[in-house]
Order: structure tokens, then C-alpha cells, then sequence
């Protein structure tokens, strides 16, 4: 069965067949370095970075583009305000940025920064103006002319006939329900960076550069273009009609956007105090893989409401998941197969493709695994999972992976990571010092617990019981539950 995917541009969920064959084509609109990420834009991250999983699963080779917006009207601005170069200004966001991607799971695309295009971008204006669709203005300016775009609207289903009135807009961000000629090339202001080109001084609009850069790694026409909602307008509009009407050609084919992450139950804003960076949860003791397990356990075009009683579910399920791969691997099973079992594996590998195929639908995706995992846990209280059914419950659990990306232990080495950043930026942490302790030592790390466990166990087969006494106490302190089961010692946190 294909994959199906909804299209924003159809409004409709349509079979997904890239241009070429086997081969997809795809690019995301990437972060706006001037700020640390927030979970929302995570949550578009690691959709689209899902769905390049899912497709390589699929046997398809993938490129997959994401620029980095380390040019616009903010950072030109927050850079003039601190004297500082827009390449100093946006560095240490740029790190960040490709830090926490990788914290949470996300595989590095290929990237492609602004900064590095201006001259490409410059040309991309003068041959519009070349075909009578973009004009310069006195100041030298340029900008787009739509009433040249009959098509105008297409993606976002505005009807703007009658309304292509020729005012102008020179921010990057304007009124959602007007038409206007939309600046492509600002002319420079004081005090501000600006490049010298062949079009003149200055610096382009932000819709210009995801068209030229989209365009020069891909091609005229690919085959898919993402982005969170809030970019099919005007920001998605404008790069159609920007790159329709130079190539004569479609641009992009499907339309992928993610719906807006909400927090408690509102927009997330600074001034409701219910805005979290990546890096903010992750100081308050939340794990990265309880963060991409949340941010995926909805699917991407419906509502996801971010809870911290919903991140602590997050971090159960995971928990879940990691102690049944250990319970089979624990080495206690009796010998031979039970083909129940071996059917249960693949049913599940099934139901997960079949979920996925359906316009990515994670959270049906989710269930199937842990329904698999309930039926073998079972199983195996009652004898019924045998030695060799182990292999291929472990690939289920391993093709899940390849898509969620949670099962790997290497959560308190992330942590620390970021616990050793924090106190350089002076940041305000409701931490507890118990917690900054433990991950400071590493004591939180899974491979941490599971050597203590093992010493505790050395030492309790050696008789002495004063040192596996003293291990078991350091454990509970840091707040880990062991259980003595028939299978062995098992773990898991408070
Ligand atoms: P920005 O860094 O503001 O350019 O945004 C980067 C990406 O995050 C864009 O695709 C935005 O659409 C997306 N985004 C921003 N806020 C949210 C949110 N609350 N939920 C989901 N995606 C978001
Ligand atoms: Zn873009």
C-alpha cells in the first residue's frame, strides 16, 4: 500500500508519488535563528523529520533540504541593536538549534543558510523584473507584483479577485487577509546589514530565500514542501508565486504543514508564561525521548495539547517500551517458538506500516506497539514466549525505532549535556539541586543505573551484603525502583 498523505494544496489526503521514481525531494522551512527553539517548533521538526523516516523505511532515498533562516527583519534588527554582525548574532542560535535537533532525534537534513545564497537571490530578482513581474521602487526596492499571478491564493484558498489593489508590504510578516505586492529585494537602511549586489544594495525578503534555495538543491519542481500552518500565509503563497511564475512550472507538489503545537490549552506565548524552549524542559528533569515521544503521540494535523502530566505519560510509555525490550533480552526464556508469538511480531510490523501509510498516523502506530508489547508480556508470565520468538519481537521493535527514535539509553548523557551549558548563560532554573547532582554524575543515565545493578548483584553473589546494601540505597536515593522478579532484576524510575 502507498503512503497517503494530506495535500494542502488538493485539501485532500492523496496516494504520495514522488516525480522521480524511488526518489523523494523534499524541503522544510527551517528555524529563524534568533532565539532558542521552542517545543512548538520542535513538534514541526520532528513531524517532518518523521516523515523522512518513514519514507527511507518505505525504500525510498530521500533528500531532504532544510535552510536555516539566519536572514530576516528581526535578526537584522536584534544584531543592529547589539552592534554585533548578523553572523555573530545568529551563530550560537544556529548551534543550539543543531544541538537540540539532534537531542530530540532529529536526523540532520542537508542545510543550506541565507547568509549564503545573496547574490543567487539577487539574480532571482532581476530576472523577474526581466519578465514585468517584479518592479523596483524609488528607494530601491524591489518587490512582486500579484496582480501578475492570477493564481494567487491557490494554496491558502483566498479569493483575492478583485483585491489585487498594488499596495505595498515591506515586513516580512503583514495582515493575513490583504493581497499585496510583497517586498522581494529591501532596499538598506541605516545602521542596518545590507549586501552589495547586482540588483544594488540591500537584503532579500524572507519568502525570496526558501524560493532560491529550495529551487537550487532540488530543482524547479519537487516533490514536497513543509512547514508549520502558520507559513501557508503569506509565506508559502508568495514562494509559489515567486518561483511559478519565473519557471512557468509547479513548484512544489504536496503541501505538508503541521497544526500549531498548543500549551495547557493556549497558544504558547511568552506573556501567558506557558513558553518552553527545548532546553527549558530539559533543565526541569524532562528526557528528550519523553519530549519526541509526546510531541509524536498525536498526528501531525490534529491538535496536540502539551501537558507535563502528559510529558510524564510520555516518559511511562517509554519506560514501557525500553523494560520489555530488556525483558526479552534478559536471557531467561525457555528454548524453542511459539508461532502466536512470531505472528504477533509481524502483524504489529503490519498494523504500524498500515498507520503510518495513513497520513502518518502516529498515534495508531503507538498503539500497535503497545499492544504488542501487553500480549508478550503476558505471554511471557504465563511461558508462553519462548527463546526463538525473541528475534523477531525485538525487529518490531526495532522497525518501530527507526520512526520514533526513543528506545535509544543515551538520555542522561543528553541532559548533561545541557545542564553543563546552562549555568554559562546564567539562566534562572527551577532545578532541584538533588536532580542537577545526579545528572551531573551520570547517575541518571540508563548504562549508569544498569552498571550499578550489576555491581549490586557482584556483590550480592559474592555474599557481600553490606556493599550491595549500600548500592541498593545509593539507587533508591536516586530515585530508581528495582524489582527482584523470577527473570531477574528490573528497573525503572519513580
Ligand atoms: P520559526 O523559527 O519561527 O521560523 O519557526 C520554525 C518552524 O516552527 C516553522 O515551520 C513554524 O511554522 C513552526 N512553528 C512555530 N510555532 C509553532 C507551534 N506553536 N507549533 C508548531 N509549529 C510551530
Ligand atoms: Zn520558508
Amino acid at each position: 500500500m502507498a503512503l497517503r498523505l494530506y495535500n494542502t494544496m488538493s485539501s485532500q489526503v492523496e496516494e504520495f508519488h514522488p516525480l522521480r521514481d524511488r526518489e523523494v525531494r523534499m524541503y522544510a522551512c527551517g528555524p529563524t535563528v534568533y532565539d532558542y527553539g521552542h517545543i512548538g517548533n520542535f513538534r514541526t521538526f520532528i513531524a517532518v523529520d518523521l516523515l523522512q523516516r518513514f519514507l527511507r523505511q518505505s525504500g525510498y532515498k530521500v533528500h531532504y533540504v532544510m535552510n536555516i533562516t539566519d536572514l530576516d527583519d528581526k535578526i537584522i534588527r536584534n544584531a543592529a541593536r547589539d552592534n554585533v554582525s548578523v553572523q555573530q548574532y545568529t551563530a550560537k542560535y544556529e548551534k543550539a538549534f543543531l544541538e537540540d535537533a539532534a537531542m530530540i532525534g532529529i536526523e540532520q537534513p542537508k542545510l543550506v543558510r541565507a547568509t549564503e545564497h545573496i547574490a543567487q537571490m539577487a539574480d532571482f530578482v532581476a530576472k523577474l523584473v526581466e519578465k514585468g513581474i517584479a518592479y523596483r521602487t524609488d528607494d530601491g526596492s524591489y518587490y512582486f507584483r500579484i496582480a501578475k499571478f492570477p493564481r494567487y491564493g491557490k494554496l491558502s484558498k483566498k479569493d483575492f479577485s478583485g483585491m489585487l489593489d498594488g499596495a505595498r508590504v515591506d515586513v516580512d510578516e503583514y495582515d493575513k487577509d490583504s493581497a499585496r505586492d510583497f517586498a522581494l529585494w529591501k532596499a538598506p537602511k541605516p545602521g542596518e546589514a545590507s549586501w552589495d549586489t547586482s540588483i544594488g544594495p540591500g537584503r532579500p525578503g524572507w519568502h525570496l530565500e526558501c524560493s532560491v534555495m529550495s529551487m537550487q538543491e532540488l530543482g524547479e519542481s519537487f516533490d514536497l514542501h513543509a512547514g508549520g500552518e502558520d507559513l501557508v500565509f503569506p509565506h508559502h503563497e508568495n514562494e509559489i508565486a515567486q518561483s511559478e511564475s519565473l519557471t512557468g512550472k509547479t513548484f512544489a507538489r504536496f503541501w505538508f504543514h503541521v497544526r500549531f503545537l498548543l500549551v495547557e490549552g493556549e497558544k504558547m506565548s511568552k506573556s501567558l508564561g506557558n513558553f518552553y524552549t527545548l532546553r527549558d524542559l530539559v533543565l526541569k528533569g524532562h528526557k528528550p525521548s519523553s519530549i519526541r515521544y509526546l510531541l509524536t503521540s498525536v498526528p501531525y494535523r490534529n491538535q496536540l495539547n502539551f501537558t507535563f502530566d502528559g510529558l510524564k505519560q510520555a516518559a511511562v510509555s517509554v519506560e514501557r517500551l525500553r523494560g520489555f525490550r530488556q525483558r526479552l533480552t534478559a536471557g531467561s526464556l525457555p528454548s524453542g517458538s511459539n508461532p502466536e508469538m512470531r505472528s504477533l511480531a509481524s502483524e504489529t510490523v503490519d498494523r504500524m506500516r498500515g498507520a503510518l501509510d495513513d497520513d502518518l498516523n502516529t498515534a495508531q502506530a503507538q498503539a500497535a506497539i503497545f499492544e504488542m508489547v501487553r500480549s508478550a508480556n503476558s505471554a511471557i508470565d504465563a511461558g508462553g514466549l519462548k527463546a526463538d520468538d525473541v528475534p523477531p519481537l525485538l525487529a518490531a521493535l526495532e522497525k518501530f525505532d527507526e520512526i520514533f527514535a526513543v528506545l535509544k539509553d543515551d538520555d542522561g548523557p543528553k541532559i548533561k549535556q545541557v545542564f553543563d551549558w546552562a549555568p554559562t548563560e546564567g539562566r534562572d532554573q527551577d532545578i532541584s539541586a538533588g536532580l542537577r547532582e545526579a545528572v551531573q554524575s551520570g547517575q541518571l543515565s540508563d548504562a549508569g543505573i544498569e552498571k550499578k545493578i550489576a555491581e549490586m548483584q557482584a556483590a550480592r553473589g559474592a555474599r557481600d551484603f553490606k556493599a550491595s546494601d549500600t548500592l541498593r540505597a545509593e539507587l533508591t536515593a536516586a530515585g530508581i525502583l528495582i524489582e527482584n522478579t523470577k527473570d531477574g532484576v528490573r528497573w525503572r524510575r519513580k
